[in-house]
């Protein structure tokens, strides 16, 4: 494919959500696939609905999960700028021509007049500024034009309006859902500069794809009402509209769109920055999002970065809505957990023993991740067993109630005493001795197991018991062991 130019246009109305970022991935793997541009442009002119820090957060997501730009605010690129607010002036002019050829209009209609029109029409379907309903209102396809020019120059407030004529078929082609048509009755003239002289999205997106020589459009299929208004944009401008490509809804796991609303129900995080903070492994978010949607077209599952890269084409994303399953991001979260190093996991982990006040020692971590890698889904995971951190404060009853007999003090106490007396502490040796107990008395090792067990960590589950022992080391065994012995005894 040649010169493939693709752009991710997120809004700064709210921090970057995980569909967003399935977007991006999707734009990053087609553009590096085909060795095009991926530009970051930033949709910021409905300055009522800016979050503050909604733009750091999605510069800052984007970056932490490994989607890099060719072109964007602060990466420069002979389109710029690529911020909206910054480049208002250009769209005027767009807006201007639009006018001049008829193909918009100036609406001067106060908020409540168009309130007033809709009560008017509510018995009625459409209840649209539209070719039914325009010329009841304020707008220059009903005034004099010396009027219309009065009442700019007297600076009264006007919007401009797209002009859609009914009664025909808007048809473009999309490569995921293959020819779409609208009837353009069903399309109303759309809003395309505002009262504050700023453009709606609408225009100010079609201005600035065609300017930066976007060639493909790869967005949610959200955005696939607005694509007739856009074709008829392009149309008006006489400019080729980019190829689309709308992406399928990601749904909710019991049906129905996933939105914020239902997701935090379910307890699935919306939000990149949720992820993050939850301990998500950023190749693991995007391995997952790429195949909500997408498939390589054999049967893997695994696929890094550079093997998406590789694999993608639009042909295999799907048309229909894709569900969300959360118990699969973390599946795909525990094998990239695996996949690092246990120094480097043991950083994330010491970060978050030092927030929770725990003091610990670099060889200690690592030796812990090392012995429980296959256990955990999450760094944050190694803090819920603070049995290797902190004496247990409590045993657990229902395990204590099935596991600790009317001997297990003796023996626990037993066990103590001799591995006290160890010349070499390790896994064998501690094992040996406690094999060597049970020989002796004629009992089960499990006996004696169990009630270690929970006299050590203070719950009936966790890694190979001789194995965590070893690592909790001999002084704190011996006064774990006698201290339980001491109080269940
Ligand atoms: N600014 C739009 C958004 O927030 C971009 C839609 C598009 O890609 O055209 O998603």
């Amino acid at each position: 494919m040649k010169d493939v130019r693709v752009r991710f246009a997120p809004s700064p109305t709210g921090y970057l959500h995980i569909g967003g970022l399935r977007t991006a991935l999707y734009n990053y793997l087609f553009a590096r696939r085909y060795g095009g541009k991926l530009i970051l442009r930033i949709e910021d002119t409905d300055r009522t609905r800016l979050v503050d820090d909604a733009e750091d957060d999605i510069l800052q997501c984007l970056v932490w999960a490994g989607i890099s730009f060719d072109e964007g605010p602060g990466l420069g690129g002979e389109f710029g700028p690529y911020r909206q607010s910054e480049r208002s002036h250009i769209y005027q002019d767009y807006a201007s021509r639009l006018v001049e050829t008829g193909h918009a209009y100036y609406a001067f209609d106060t908020a409540e007049e168009i309130d007033e029109m809709r009560k008017r029409h509510a018995s009625t379907e459409n209840q649209k500024y539209d070719a039914s309903t325009r010329m009841e209102m304020c707008n220059s396809l009903v005034l004099g034009e010396d009027e219309v020019a009065e009442r700019i120059s007297s600076g009264e407030p006007y919007v401009i309006r797209l002009h859609v004529h009914p009664g025909h078929v808007v048809t473009f082609s999309d490569l995921i859902r293959g020819t779409v048509s609208f009837d353009s009755g069903t399309i109303d003239d759309q809003v395309l500069v505002k009262s504050d002289r700023l453009p709606t999205y609408h225009l100010a997106n079609i201005v600035d794809d065609h300017l930066m020589g976007v060639t493909h459009v790869i967005r949610g299929e959200e955005w696939l009402p607005s694509t007739p208004k856009h074709i008829l944009l392009y149309r008006a401008l006489g400019w080729n509209p980019p190829q689309m490509a709308h992406l399928p809804l990601i749904m909710s796991p019991t049906g129905g769109k996933l939105s914020k609303r239902n997701a935090e129900k379910m307890g699935i995080p919306v939000t990149v920055k949720q992820y993050r903070e939850e301990g998500y492994e950023p190749d693991a978010l995007l391995n997952f999002l790429a195949l909500l949607g997408w498939n390589p077209g054999d049967e893997r599952e695994l696929l890094d970065l550079g093997e998406l890269v590789q694999a993608f084409s639009l042909e295999r994303v799907g048309q229909s809505g894709v569900q969300f399953d959360l118990n699969k991001l973390k599946w795909y979260n525990e094998h990239y957990l695996r996949q690092r190093s246990a120094e480097d996991v043991a950083r994330d982990v010491e970060k978050l023993l030092e927030a929770a006040g725990i003091i610990s020692n670099r060889a200690y971590v690592v030796a812990i991740i090392e012995l429980m890698r296959e256990r955990i889904s999450f760094p944050s995971d190694i803090l819920e067993s603070r049995y290797f951190f902190r004496d247990p404060v409590a045993i657990d009853e229902a395990s204590a109630r099935k596991r600790w007999k009317e001997d297990s003090a003796e023996l626990v106490e037993e066990y103590a005493n001799r591995i006290e007396q160890l010349e070499s502490f390790d896994h064998d040796t501690l094992e040996n001795v406690l094999r060597e107990i049970a020989e002796e008395r004629d009992i089960g090792a499990g006996r004696i197991i169990h009630p270690v067990r929970l006299a050590v960590s203070g719950v009936s589950f966790g890694p190979g018991l001789f194995d965590l022992l070893h690592i909790l080391g001999r002084e704190t065994v011996v006064r774990r062991l006698r201290s339980s012995a001491r109080i269940l005894g």
